[in-house]
C-alpha cells in the first residue's frame, strides 16, 4: 500500500487536488477536515466537541484525528493506497502516523506539499466562503488564526519529513491545472 501525505497551508488547494490525484493513482482520499465536518452536520458527540474548536480556527485533540485515521485504514481495502488531506498536522501526530503504519508494516511513501503564501490563503478562504458556506470560512478572524495555527505547529513538519527524505514541494499558485500538473510530474519521481 501506498501513503501519500497532501501537505499544505488551509486554501493552498489540497481538497480540489486530492481528487484528482485520487483518481489517477487509485488512492482512497482521507481529509480530516471533510470527516469532522460529517461529524458535526450528524450531531454527533465528538462533533459538538469539535465545532467550537474548528470555528475558532485551532485544532481538535491529536487521540481525536488519530483514531479516525486508524479507522479508515482499517475499514478500505480495494484501493493501491491512501492520500491524506488534513493529516497530519502536528508533530505529535506525524509521530502517531508512523507509529500506526510502523504496526502494519509499512511507511509514508512521500509528502508532497503544495505552497502558497499568506495572502493569496486570504484571498482563496474568501473565495471559497462564497461557495461552500464553511462557517470556519466566513470569520476573518478564524482565519487568521487558522494560518497561525499552520506556522506555528504543521509548518515544522516540513522539517520532520524532509529529513526523511520523504519531502516533495509544488508551488501551489497559478490556475487549478497548472498546479495539478505540477503535482503530478512531482508523483512521477516518488
Ligand atoms: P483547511 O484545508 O482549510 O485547513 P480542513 O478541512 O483541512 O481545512 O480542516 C478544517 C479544520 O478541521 C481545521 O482548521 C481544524 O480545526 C480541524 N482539523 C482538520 N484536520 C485536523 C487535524 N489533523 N488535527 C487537528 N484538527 C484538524
Amino acid at each position: 500500500m501506498k501513503y501519500y501525505i497532501l501537505f499544505g497551508p488551509p486554501g493552498a488547494g489540497k481538497g480540489t487536488q486530492a481528487a484528482a490525484l485520487a483518481e489517477k493513482y487509485r488512492l482512497r482520499h482521507i481529509s480530516t477536515g471533510a470527516l469532522l465536518r460529517k461529524e458535526i452536520s450528524a450531531g454527533s458527540e465528538l462533533g459538538l466537541k469539535a465545532k467550537a474548536l474548528i470555528e475558532a480556527g485551532s485544532l481538535v485533540p491529536d487521540e481525536v484525528v488519530e483514531g479516525m485515521i486508524e479507522s479508515e485504514f482499517d475499514s478500505v481495502k480495494d484501493v493501491d493506497g491512501f492520500l491524506l488531506d488534513g493529516f497530519p498536522r502536528t508533530l505529535a501526530q506525524a509521530e502517531a502516523l508512523d507509529g500506526i503504519l510502523s504496526r502494519k508494516g509499512e511507511e509514508v511513501t512521500a509528502t508532497l506539499s503544495i505552497m502558497i503564501p499568506d495572502e493569496i490563503i486570504f484571498e482563496r478562504i474568501a473565495h471559497r466562503a462564497a461557495i461552500e458556506g464553511r462557517a470556519d470560512d466566513a470569520d476573518p478572524d478564524t482565519i487568521r488564526n487558522r494560518i497561525d495555527t499552520y506556522h506555528r505547529q504543521t509548518e515544522p513538519l516540513v522539517d520532520y519529513y524532509r529529513k526523511a527524505g520523504k519531502y516533495r514541494e509544488a508551488d501551489g499558485t497559478g490556475s487549478i491545472e497548472e498546479v495539478r500538473e505540477r503535482i503530478f510530474s512531482l508523483m512521477e519521481k516518488v
